[in-house]
């Protein structure tokens, strides 16, 4: 089971990532916890 979590860069974007190696990007705050919750539930 992952666990994904969030982490804000410099430049105020929000990483999205998780222990397993999945990250994505320049998201909002709002978009990166809807990635990292929408990760999580994925049982891929
Ligand atoms: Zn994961």
């Amino acid at each position: 089971m992952c666990f994904a979590d969030t982490l804000t860069e410099t430049d105020d974007t929000v990483t999205a990532y998780c222990y397993c190696g999945w990250v994505e990007y320049g998201h909002t705050q709002e978009s990166a916890d809807a990635a990292a919750e929408s990760h999580q539930n994925s049982t891929e």
